[in-house]
Parts: C-alpha cells; structure tokens; sequence
C-alpha cells in the first residue's frame, strides 16, 4: 500500500500558476503521476450546444497536476510539508509531518 497522496488529502500546490492554493484531491489518475485537485488548475471548456435547451457557454473543469508539484497540507504547520511514515503496528503505517511529526489526516 502506497502512502503518497491519495484521494481526498489536502494538498498545498508548490509551483505551476496555481502556487500557493490549496485544495481536496479528487482524484489521482491511474499511472500514480498526476492528480485533479479541487479549485486548481481551471481551465475553461466551452461548451457546444448540442440540442435547445442544453447549457452553454463556459464550464470550469479542474484538469490535473503533476504530483510533484503538490505536498501534503498539514493543519498544524498550516502549510504544505514533506512528511514520513510511522509504523503504528506490524500491519498499519500512518504520514506524518516531517516538521511538527503530527499525523497527517
Ligand atoms: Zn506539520
């Protein structure tokens, strides 16, 4: 079991147009690489109207990011932070902050 960034952890985009944001992940694309983070790196689709009464105009969707450019956010810190493993048991490991060694949720 991989203990990077999954879906739903906090995270603190370290560079790219989007530096400095913060947000949920979505969801991490198949090859492990990137992810789509919530509110982070917008880009703007225009919709086709496809039949009367379809929506149109302009749609933000949340393309992804290069994992690389995203650490974990840490509550304690209030920042985005390199963090560890720590062995809770023989079968658990949980991530915790390299900084203030508080578990990250
Ligand atoms: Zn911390």
């Amino acid at each position: 079991m991989s203990l990077g960034i999954k879906k739903g952890d906090k995270v603190f985009v370290r560079c790219g147009k989007d530096k400095g944001k913060t947000g949920r992940v979505l969801k991490v694309l198949r090859t492990g690489e990137r992810a789509i983070v919530e509110g982070v790196n917008i880009v703007k689709k225009h919709m086709r109207r496809r039949s009367e009464g379809d929506p149109t105009g302009v749609k933000e969707i949340p393309s992804s990011v290069n994992m690389s450019n995203l650490a974990l956010f840490c509550s304690n810190c209030n920042k985005g932070v390199r963090f560890g493993t720590k062995a809770l048991d023989s079968k658990s490991k949980m991530r915790v902050c390299k900084k203030c060694n508080q578990p990250i949720e």
